[in-house]
């Protein structure tokens, strides 16, 4: 499932492709009917002024007001090449090149809204904070953490404490500050929530050098893979030794998701 440093990978791949150009026709493609495609035909005859991201969602703004918000859901792929199945959305740009949005399961989103109108976004207008950005900083993730009572993984998770970390970053960034995911958030010191702060940013920044993971479904816009997944420490690694102390990966599910961490390393 695409997570910041794939969906910034992806960004920085349409930045200079996409800026500046104008769509000639929007369309739908065998797209499920409901809101998660609303309004994209509006983007047609518009110029697309910017490829910018919050959290997990790409944003362009138009150039009559309008943006398009993209999500890639679990399995989606915003790609320059036609691809053999799975063809969502499509926009045709000038010069005669074009954009295909594919997406196997359907969670992804390729929709137009009025510049910066999330009503019909509750998880973007409810973003916490950027990671990467140094505003970012420990004491602010501890006052998003304080009063949580979930565990440490699914406050990471949801969006609000911090932006843009999913089921990866988060199980890495656990290892590497020998924190037990399920561990209550609120409870975390103020010297783990710092450490926490900055095991994100760096596990987040170090992926986007190798352009992210691919598990299984993530493409970049040229149809690549990302190299991260060489190096995840405890993501998928069940019954593998810990690179630290040997002992065996356990994957127990947190909030209703897969997660591994080393019960030696990371004590409850
Ligand atoms: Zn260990």
């Amino acid at each position: 499932v695409p997570e910041l440093p794939e969906v910034e990978t992806v960004r920085r791949e349409l930045e200079p492709w996409l800026t500046g150009r104008r769509i000639v026709r929007a369309s739908r493609v065998e797209a499920p009917p409901g809101p998660k495609y609303a309004e994209l035909e509006r983007a047609a005859g518009q110029r697309i002024e910017g490829v910018t991201r919050r959290g997990k969602f790409l944003l362009l703004p138009l150039s009559r007001g309008d943006e398009l918000v993209v999500h890639l859901g679990m399995t989606g792929a915003v790609l320059r090449e036609p691809p053999a199945g799975h063809v969502r959305a499509r926009l045709d740009l000038d010069k005669g090149e074009a954009l295909y949005f594919q997406d196997a399961r359907r969670f992804g989103r390729f929709l137009v809204v009025r510049a910066g109108d999330y009503a019909a976004l509750p998880t973007l207008r409810a973003l916490g904070p950027e990671p990467l950005d140094p505003a970012f900083t420990a004491a602010l993730f501890a006052s998003r953490l304080a009063g949580r009572r979930t565990s440490i993984k699914a406050a990471i998770m949801g969006q609000r404490v911090v932006a843009g970390v999913g089921n990866i970053y988060s199980d890495e960034a656990l290892f590497r500050v020998r924190i037990h995911p399920a561990t209550e958030a609120a409870r975390l010191s103020r010297r783990q929530v710092a450490r926490l702060r900055d095991a994100i940013v760096e596990v987040l920044f170090e992926s986007l050098e190798s352009g992210g993971t691919t598990f299984r479904d993530y493409r970049n816009v040229a149809g690549g893979e990302g190299r991260f997944v060489a190096r995840l420490a405890v993501y998928g690694r069940e019954g593998e030794p810990c690179l630290r102390c040997g002992r065996s990966i356990v994957r127990i599910v947190l909030a209703q998701r897969g997660t591994w961490y080393c019960p030696r390393c990371q004590r409850g």
